[in-house]
């Protein structure tokens, strides 16, 4: 019936037309809808915490005004849900939120600390800019960086980053340094062996990831999106 009474002069077949049609455009009005910016981005839109995970790190997501690549966003966060799994954890965005211009190109150390003055401590910020240069040699460009301040700490990623840092950069907020084993995801070397898919938080790292993101949560420094799992951890 397609939502309107059917009459001689709109016959079924225009309803099954019309709703061809609609469900045709579907795609191109959410794409719309997202070309807009961040602004029109909810966390409904991105991935969800896994049904499996015992806990998900909440995330609280900013992102310059024109941002506009929902699959790089999606990307990220399966990356991240698939490496944390190995101590059954995750990711849930809980919130997003529009970065002001002028801390969406961070050149300097003082603008890395400045992007803790949005937001508070927990849940985890995740900051997505056009650009992050390196803290010594502003020429250079850094993909991504878990910055701390005092007791605060945050995520910086360049939306240029390939589909394994935010992963890396978890793996630093959980207490890990970088490493030389081939197989860990904490391991910057570029190499030929294992393949990317086989890179991921080793046994050795996941104790410890264990033990911090349990410390964090009771600290209240980090939240779950589901609250009470920590006993899980
Ligand atoms: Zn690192």
């Amino acid at each position: 019936m397609c939502g309107v009474r059917v009459t001689r002069r709109r016959p079924a077949a225009f309803c099954a037309t019309l709703a061809f049609v609609m469900l045709r455009a579907l795609p191109i009005l959410l794409v719309l809808t997202f070309a807009h910016g961040a602004a029109a981005l909810m966390p409904a839109d991105l991935p969800k915490c896994p049904v499996k995970t015992a806990s998900c790190i909440a995330l609280d997501l900013w992102l310059p005004g024109d941002f506009a690549d929902l699959p790089w966003l999606q990307t990220q966060i399966g990356a991240a849900d698939e490496r944390l799994a190995a101590i059954g954890a995750g990711v849930q965005v809980v919130a997003v939120h529009t970065l002001p211009a002028a801390l969406t190109q961070i050149q300097t150390v003082a603008q890395r600390t400045a992007l803790g003055e949005r937001g508070h401590q927990a849940p985890l910020r995740w900051f997505v800019v056009a650009h992050l240069a390196d803290a010594e040699d502003r020429q250079a460009v850094r993909k991504g960086v878990t910055w701390r301040n005092g007791s605060d700490f945050w995520v910086i990623e360049s939306q240029t980053a390939m589909r394994w840092v935010l992963a890396h950069e978890l793996g630093h907020v959980l207490g890990l340094p970088h490493s030389v084993q081939p197989a860990s995801i904490m391991n910057k070397t570029p190499r030929l062996w294992p393949p990317p898919w086989q890179i991921g938080f080793t046994a050795r790292e996941q104790p410890i990831m264990r033990r911090t993101l349990a410390r964090l949560v009771r600290a209240g420094r980090v939240h779950l999106h589901a609250p009470g799992q920590v006993d899980k951890l």
